[in-house]
C-alpha cells in the first residue's frame, strides 16, 4: 500500500511511531482533518552507564539517536499543536515512558484505575516531570468521550499486569479502530476475554504480539492466575527469603502480603514500595518497611499506616523475614545475614537476561551466598491466546504490533504490517481505494 494515494480530506489516516518489531515501545497517531488522536507514548530507554543526553539538548539529542519519534507539536521544546490528545492505555514505561518529554499543555487522557497509581508513583518520585493534577484527565470504562470535534475514545478494562490497564476504541466519522493495550487472560478472566464481545468487528485492530514468537507457538495458553502460581511457591521456600518486584503490579504486592502472613513471616518492604502499599490500603500487621538512613527518601514521613523497622531489628529477626531489595539497593544486604537465603525475582528489574544488568544481578545473587528462585508470571497473553483475540474481534484490518516477531500473527480477515513512520489513510488499509 502505498502513500502516493491522494487522502481525501475526510478521510482518518494512521502512522506508528514505535512498536514495530519491537516491545520497546508503542506510540501511533490517528489522525482526522486537523484533528490528532496519539496512543501511548512510551520508549525504554536504559542507558544509565553510557552515553549521556545533555540536559539543555536532551529532546533533540534524544530524537537524534531515534529514541524520542520525531512527531510534532507535543513535545516541550514544540510550538503546541491544540489539536492533539495523547491518550494511555497503562502504566508501564514501554507505553508511557516518553511522558516526561511531552509539553504540559498537551492533554493526557487515561483510565481512573491509572491516574490512581500514576498520581501515587508521582509521589514517591518516579514520574517526576509531569504535573498529574494539571495535565491527566481520568476517563471512566466503558464511557465514550469526545476527544476533539470528530474523534472519539471509549476505554475498556483489560487484564494486564498493571492496574487500570486499557483497550480502547477510537472512532471518526469514517472509521473505527480497536486498540487492545497489553493483555493477558487467564482462566477466569473477564476483562480481556469480554473485549470482542463489547468492541468487535472494528475497521481496523491493533494488538499486541509480545508472546507470539516462534518458540512461544505450540506452548499451551492456560496461563494460571497470579495467586495461584506465585502462592504455591512462595510457601515452598524455607530458607530467609529476600524478594525483587516492580512495584507498579499492585496484585503482586497483594499476593506476597497474603503468602506471607499464611507462612507467618514479617513481610519488609522498601519506603516507595510501602507508600503504594498504604495508598492502596494493602497493610496488616506483619507489614513493615525498611527505615535505612543510608537510602532513606523523604516517602518514609508520609507513612503512618505501616510501622517502620531498622537494619539493626532487621538482622536480628532475619529468619523471619521476607525482604524487598531492589537491584540499586543491594548494598543494603550487605549488613545482614543473607547467606542461605532465597532471592526469589518475581518481574523486578533488571527483567531478564536481554537486559545487560541482569548478569550483574547473577553475579551479585551469588556473591552474597543466596539461591536464585524465578517466581515470575507473564503479563502478556499467550500465543494462542492471541490469535484467539485477534479471530474473535472480526477486524477488517489486523494490525499485530509490539512484539519481535509480529508476522506470526495473521488476523482472520487481512492482516497488515505498518512501516515506521509511514502515514496510511484507513480507506487505502480498507482497499476501498
Ligand atoms: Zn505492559
Amino acid at each position: 500500500m502505498s502513500t502516493e494515494n491522494a487522502i481525501k480530506n475526510s478521510d482518518t489516516t494512521i502512522q506508528f511511531y514505535a512498536g514495530l518489531k519491537t516491545i520497546g515501545g508503542t506510540i501511533f497517531e490517528v489522525k482526522y482533518k486537523e484533528e490528532r488522536f496519539i496512543a501511548d507514548f512510551g520508549m525504554v530507554f536504559q542507558n544509565k552507564e553510557g552515553v549521556q543526553a545533555r540536559p539543555q539538548n536532551i529532546i533533540s539529542e534524544l530524537q537524534a539517536i531515534g529514541v524520542i519519534p520525531l512527531i510534532s507539536g507535543v513535545l516541550k521544546t514544540d510550538e503546541i499543536d491544540e489539536n492533539a490528545t495523547i491518550a494511555i492505555s497503562h502504566l508501564h514505561l514501554d507505553h508511557i515512558g516518553l511522558l516526561q518529554y511531552v509539553h504540559p499543555d498537551v492533554p493526557i487522557i487515561m483510565s481512573e484505575g491509572s491516574k490512581t497509581l500514576y498520581e501515587h508513583l508521582h509521589t514517591i518520585g518516579e514520574e517526576p516531570n509531569v504535573d498529574v493534577a494539571k495535565q491527566v484527565k481520568s476517563v471512566p470504562f466503558h464511557q465514550a468521550l469526545f476527544v476533539s470535534e470528530h474523534i472519539q475514545v471509549e476505554f475498556f478494562p483489560v487484564n494486564h499486569d498493571a492496574p487500570g490497564a486499557s483497550a480502547m476504541r477510537i472512532t471518526t466519522p469514517d472509521t473505527t479502530i480497536v486498540y487492545t493495550g497489553d493483555v493477558r487472560l487467564h482462566e477466569a478472566d473477564v476483562d480481556t476475554a469480554n473485549l470482542p464481545t463489547i468492541a468487535g468487528s472494528p475497521d481496523l485492530l491493533i494488538i499486541e504480539t509480545t508472546n507470539v514468537q516462534e518458540e512461544f507457538l505450540d506452548i499451551n495458553p492456560v496461563i494460571q492466575s497470579e495467586a495461584d502460581k506465585l502462592t504455591a511457591g512462595l510457601l515452598e521456600i524455607k530458607s530467609p527469603l529476600v524478594f525483587n518486584i516492580y512495584h507498579r503490579n499492585l496484585k503482586r504486592l497483594e499476593i506476597l502480603i497474603e503468602a506471607a502472613r499464611q507462612k507467618g513471616k514479617t513481610i519488609v518492604f522498601e519506603p516507595e514500595t510501602a507508600y503504594l502499599v498504604q495508598a492502596y490500603k494493602l497493610e496488616a500487621p506483619h507489614v513493615r518497611y525498611l527505615l535505612d538512613e543510608r537510602y532513606d527518601s523523604k516517602i518514609s514521613n508520609q507513612i503512618h499506616a505501616i510501622q517502620p523497622i531498622t537494619v539493626a531489628e532487621l538482622n536480628s529477626e532475619f529468619s523471619q523475614v521476607w525482604l524487598q531489595s531492589s537491584y540499586h539497593h543491594m548494598m543494603t544486604l550487605l549488613d545482614l545475614p543473607v547467606k542461605g537465603a532465597t532471592y526469589v525475582h518475581s518481574n523486578g528489574v533488571p527483567l531478564g537476561s536481554f537486559d545487560p544488568v541482569y548478569a550483574e544481578l547473577l553475579e551479585w545473587i551469588e556473591k552474597l551466598g543466596m539461591e536464585l528462585v524465578v517466581l515470575g508470571v507473564s503479563g502478556h497473553a499467550a500465543a494462542a491466546q492471541i490469535k484467539w483475540l485477534a479471530d474473535a474481534m472480526q477486524a477488517k484490518v489486523t494490525i499485530p504490533l509490539h512484539g519481535f516477531t509480529p508476522e506470526l500473527l495473521q488476523g482472520p480477515n487481512q492482516t497488515f504490517l505498518p512501516e515506521k513512520g509511514e502515514i496510511y489513510p484507513i480507506s487505502t488499509l480498507l482497499g476501498e481505494k
